[in-house]
C-alpha cells in the first residue's frame, strides 16, 4: 500500500460485539477449485467445496481437467492448494483500531502473525500502535515510519535514527521506507531528496546496530511510468488511483531509482534491507537475482507482485524461488482501517490494490486462496490475486513443502520475529527485575 494514499471511502459496518461474524462467503469460482487453507494438510475439502470441486472447471481455470481434483487427501496433488501451513504476513498495514476486525481476519485464514508496516512515528500514535497490538501479543511486529517532516534540518538522519531507537526500546521491530523516497520528498532547493542520500547514511546505519531490518519501497511497477492513457496496461489501477502515475520529467526514471537503492543498500552491509514488492522489479526477476547475489543483506517479499513475476514462466520463477528460498518473505499488502462509530467499528480494507468497488470481509478469502493457488498448484495458468493489477494470468509454481514453509513463515520469523520477541522478553526481564528492586 502507498502510505501516501488516503484511505478509499471504502466503509462496512460491523458491531464490535460481533456482527464482523459475517458467513465467510459461498464457494465462488476460486474457491470451487482450491482446496480450503485448512490447519491439516491432509484433510479433505468441506462437503460444498468437495462438491464444487467436481465440477469440470471454474470461470477462471483455462487448464484443470475435471478428473484432476478429488484425490488429494491420499495423495499429494500439486493441481489444487495443499493449505495447512501457518503464515505470516510480511507485509500488512493496520491501523490502531483495526485489531478486532485483524483478529478475525487471522482466525479465518490460518494467519499466524503479521508485520504492520504502518506503525507511525510520532511518540503518540507510536504508543496507540503498541497497546492497540497488544490485543493480539506477539503476533504483530510494527514498523516505525519516518517523518520527512524536518529534512532540511542538517541533523536530520541522526534524529531519525534517534527516534528509531526509541521506537525499538518501546517495542518497535524494524524500519519501514515509502516510496516518498525518491518520489515525493523533496529538499528546501526544491530538489527530489534521492534514494541514496548520504543524509540518511546514520539511520540505515542505526537499523543495522539496532539489529532491526529496513522494509523499503523504492519506486513502481513500469507502467506506472509510461503514458496513463487506455493503452497503459495498468489503466484501470491508474484511473481509479491518478497519482500512482509517475509518468513525466518530474519524475525520475524507475531504473534511476532502482539504481539509487541498490547503491544504498551496497553501502550498509551490515543492515538487513527488505526490498518489498519481490524488490520492487518483479518485471526484471535477473535484476532481482543479481542483487540477491551480490548482497547477502538483501531479502525481498512478495506483496502485491504475484501478477507482475507470475507472467513469466513457472519454471523461471519456481526456479528462482528453489535459489532463494532462505531469502524471500510472503506478503500481502493487506490494508485494514477502522474507526470506532458509537458502538460500532467502521472498517474500510485494502486488498493489494485499489479496486473499482471498495472490497468488504467477504472479500478476504478470495484474495488469500488466490495466493495459495499460486504457491502451491501446478495449474497451467489463473487468475492472479489482485485482478486490477492486469488482464492476464499467472503461471502457478507449486514449491514443495519445505520451501514453502520457509516462504510462508520461516524466513520472516527468523529474520523479524525471532529477534523481537527475544527483545521483548529481555525487556520484561529488565522491567520485572527493576520492579523488585526495593
Ligand atoms: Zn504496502
Amino acid at each position: 500500500m502507498d502510505d501516501r494514499l488516503t484511505w478509499l471511502v471504502a466503509i462496512g459496518m460491523c458491531l464490535t460485539s460481533g456482527a464482523c461474524d459475517r458467513p465467510d462467503p459461498k464457494p465462488d469460482e476460486d474457491a470451487s477449485t482450491i482446496q480450503r487453507h485448512s490447519a491439516a494438510s491432509t484433510e479433505s475439502s468441506s462437503p460444498s467445496e468437495t462438491s464444487a470441486s467436481s465440477k469440470t472447471s471454474s470461470a477462471d481455470d483455462t487448464s484443470s481437467s475435471s478428473s484432476s481434483a478429488s484425490s488429494d487427501s491420499e495423495t499429494r496433488s500439486t493441481h489444487r492448494a495443499r493449505g495447512g501451513w501457518k503464515v505470516i504476513d510480511a507485509h500488512t498495514h493496520l491501523q490502531p483500531y483495526a485489531y478486532p476486525i485483524v483478529r478475525k481476519i487471522f482466525e479465518r485464514q490460518r494467519i499466524r502473525r503479521a508485520i504492520n508496516l504502518s506503525g507511525g512515528h510520532a511518540p503518540e500514535a507510536r504508543k496507540a500502535h503498541l497497546d492497540r497490538a497488544d490485543q493480539l501479543p506477539g503476533r504483530v511486529a510494527l514498523f516505525f515510519n519516518v517523518d520527512w517532516e524536518s529534512i532540511d534540518d542538517p541533523d536530520f538522519g541522526k534524529q531519525t535514527a534517534d527516534e528509531l531507537e526509541a521506537a525499538v526500546r518501546e517495542g518497535f521491530a524494524g524500519l519501514k521506507i515509502s516510496k516518498a523516497l525518491g518520489l515525493e520528498v523533496k529538499t528546501e532547493d526544491g530538489e527530489l531528496l534521492p534514494v541514496d542520500t548520504p543524509r540518511l547514511d546514520p539511520l540505515w546505519k542505526r537499523a543495522g546496530e539496532l539489529g532491526v531490518p529496513v522494509t523499503i519501497h523504492t519506486a513502481d511497477p513500469k507502467a506506472f511510468f509510461e503514458k496513463p492513457d487506455p493503452d497503459n496496461e495498468r489503466w484501470k489501477e491508474l484511473k481509479q488511483a491518478p497519482d500512482w502515475s509517475f509518468h513525466g520529467d518530474e519524475y525520475p526514471s524507475r531504473m534511476s531509482l532502482l539504481k539509487a537503492r541498490d547503491r544504498m543498500v551496497a553501502r550498509h552491509p551490515d543492515t538487513t534491507f527488505i526490498l518489498a514488492h519481490m524488490g520492487n522489479n518483479p518485471e526484471n526477476l535477473d535484476h532481482v537475482e543479481n542483487l540477491l547475489e551480490t548482497h547477502d543483506n538483501l531479502v525481498v517479499d512478495t506483496s502485491a507482485r504475484i501478477a507482475e513475476f507470475g507472467r513469466h514462466s513457472a519454471e523461471r520463477v519456481r526456479e528462482f524461488f528453489l535459489k532463494f528460498q532462505d531469502r524471500i518473505l510472503f506478503g500481502t499488502d493487506l490494508g485494514v482501517q477502522a474507526q470506532p462509530r458509537g458502538d460500532r467499528l467502521a472498517y474500510s480494507l485494502f486488498l493489494g490494490s485499489v479496486r473499482e468497488e471498495p472490497p468488504t470481509l467477504e472479500d478476504i478469502p478470495v484474495f488469500y486462496k488466490r495466493h495459495w493457488r499460486y504457491f502451491e498448484t501446478d495449474r497451467d495458468a489463473v487468475q492472479h490475486p489482485i485482478p486490477i493489477q492486469g488482464d492476464w494470468k499467472v503461471h502457478p509454481i507449486d514449491l514443495p513443502d519445505d520451501v514453502l514453509a520457509k516462504i510462508y513463515w520461516k524466513n520472516t520469523e527468523r529474520i523479524v520475529f525471532a529477534p523481537w520477541l527475544g527483545r521483548r522478553s529481555a525487556h520484561h526481564i529488565v522491567d520485572r527485575a527493576r520492579s523488585m528492586t526495593p
